[in-house]
């Protein structure tokens, strides 16, 4: 039995969707059981939708309905002949739901307010529609499938934006509605990134919280194997897409590929080695693009003759936010606050830094998540300047690259070796990060260098593919 799972990468169009549809096809022998990702692109819409209805822009609703319509139908009519007869029921599906997510957004902006709650309901339609995308066109092509909501499958708290999974209760649930699928001899397509409180609310485990999603699967299906679908070659030294010459991570330890999802490797989400860990199930990263390439794969004892290097997570499309004290003494307090605002309301913080001198706090947060930050930390902090607590500005277009070694290569003095290449380059750093340790490093920067950047420390740090044999 084994689990695969499809990021929104590999389902960007529908050329996409029936690459999906092959690899899902060519292990039907091995009993797969499948999790799925939204369309690319689609979550961030929904979350810019809830957003906009909560302020009263309608505008960017309807536009946001719009290019979901077009993006959800035009997939479905590539994929399906006008003949099949489920073709007009999936799009009557699509219609439905886009009918329905079209009142919540209403409802927000009658409430002129986004709850996390509400967060959550309009975030998780885009998983629904992209499993009745999958499992229909699966069909179409003979393979029996079925599209499972995960709503029915992962029981979790009521922390909506990342939500906490009640293993007992899903495995539970897992088992008695999947597995008989399975054994039956269809394909369950599991909605990826959603789940529900025990009152049947339906809540999300995280942005790409599908890669956790299928872990949790894979664990409660005590499966053969985790095999996570994207548009790379597995883990690499450096994003492929900045660094074309970086080098696959062929095997990682679970504990390696945990620390290297923290820095924000994209590739991977930080909560998903948890499940798996216990049963030791290996979870392999693979290309959709290039199934026939071996990608990482990520066990419990990787072999010791294996070869490692430090990697550089780099991310771009962010902002530094910077809340210095406004009148008075700078307090800890006022950081406390400002993290918690922004967990409430499920923002990720990609790095912070704290300056004693300068009196304050430097934030990092993605574009889309900017804007509705700044808001959250100007609310009872504004008013008057001579009122306000602390002085917040935006430093735009910054991106942050980390510098991490894994234990087993040479770790110490990874840091150094960092910032030595930097100051080599004079790069300009507008903030640092580092843990109390000597092993890694993240840096602020501005985004128009960062390709640049991780270009020259890739090079610096002796992480060039042709090197060294690569074993
Ligand atoms: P998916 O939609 O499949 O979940 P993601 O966008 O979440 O895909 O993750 C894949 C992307 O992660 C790649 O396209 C790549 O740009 C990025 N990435 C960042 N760091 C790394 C890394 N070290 N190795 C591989 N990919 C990385
Ligand atoms: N669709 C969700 C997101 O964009 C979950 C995922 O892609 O893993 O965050
Ligand atoms: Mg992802």
């Amino acid at each position: 039995m084994i689990v695969h799972k499809f990021g929104g990468t590999s389902l960007g169009t529908a050329q996409r969707i029936s690459s999906v549809v092959r690899i899902i096809e060519t292990s039907l022998d091995q009993q797969p059981a499948v999790v799925v990702s939204a369309l690319s692109g689609t979550t961030d819409r929904l979350i810019a939708a809830a957003r906009a209805a909560a302020r009263g822009d309608d505008s960017v609703c309807q536009a946001a309905l719009s290019w979901l319509g077009e993006k959800h139908h035009s997939a479905a009519e590539a994929l399906l002949l006008a003949t099949f007869p489920e073709c007009r029921e999936l799009h009557g599906f699509i219609d439905e739901h886009l009918e329905r997510l079209g009142r919540f957004l209403h409802s927000i902006a009658v409430l002129g307010e986004l709850t996390a709650r509400g967060h959550d309901a309009v975030a998780c339609f885009g998983e629904k529609l992209s499993a009745a995308i999958v499992a229909t066109t699966l069909r179409s092509r003979g393979i029996s499938a079925q599209a499972v909501s995960s709503t029915d499958l992962i029981r979790t708290n009521d922390r909506f934006g990342s939500a906490i999974p009640q293993m007992e209760a899903t495995r539970k649930q897992v088992r008695d509605r999947v597995l008989p699928l399975m054994k039956g001899g269809v394909v369950p397509i599991i909605t990826g990134y959603i789940g529900s409180t025990a009152d049947g609310i339906p809540t999300t485990l995280g942005r790409s919280g599908s890669d956790f999603s299928a872990a949790i699967v894979a664990a409660c299906l005590d499966c053969d194997e985790l095999r996570i679908w994207t548009d790379v070659d597995g883990i690499l030294t450096a994003d492929p897409n900045v660094v074309s010459s970086a080098r696959v991570l062929r095997e990682l330890s679970y504990e390696e590929a945990t620390r290297l999802a923290r820095f924000g490797a994209e590739v991977l989400h930080p909560r998903t080695i948890g499940p798996i860990i216990e049963k030791g199930i290996p979870l392999c990263i693979l290309n959709s693009f290039n199934p026939a390439d071996p990608g990482t794969r990520i066990v419990q004892s990787p072999s010791p003759q294996r070869h490692l290097w430090p990697a550089i997570v780099s991310a771009t499309g962010l902002q530094l936010l910077r809340l210095r004290s406004h009148n008075g003494p700078w307090q800890l307090r006022m950081a406390t606050t400002a993290l918690a605002r922004l967990d409430d309301a499920s923002i990720p913080v990609r790095m912070f830094s704290q300056s004693f001198s300068e009196q304050g706090i430097n934030l990092v947060v993605g574009d889309q998540d900017a804007q509705h930050s700044v808001r959250l930390l100007s609310q009872g902090v504004g008013g008057s300047p001579s009122h306000r607590v602390y002085a917040l500005d935006t430093i735009e277009q910054v991106a942050t690259v980390s510098v991490i070694g894994l234990p087993g290569d040479r770790v110490y003095g990874i840091a150094v070796r960092a910032f030595a290449a930097l100051g080599k380059r004079e790069v300009r750093v507008v903030a640092v990060a580092q843990e109390a340790a000597e092993d890694s490093v993240t840096f602020c920067i501005p985004a128009e260098d960062v390709a640049d950047t991780v270009r020259f420390l890739h090079r610096e740090l002796g992480l060039e593919n042709g090197k060294e044999e690569e074993t």
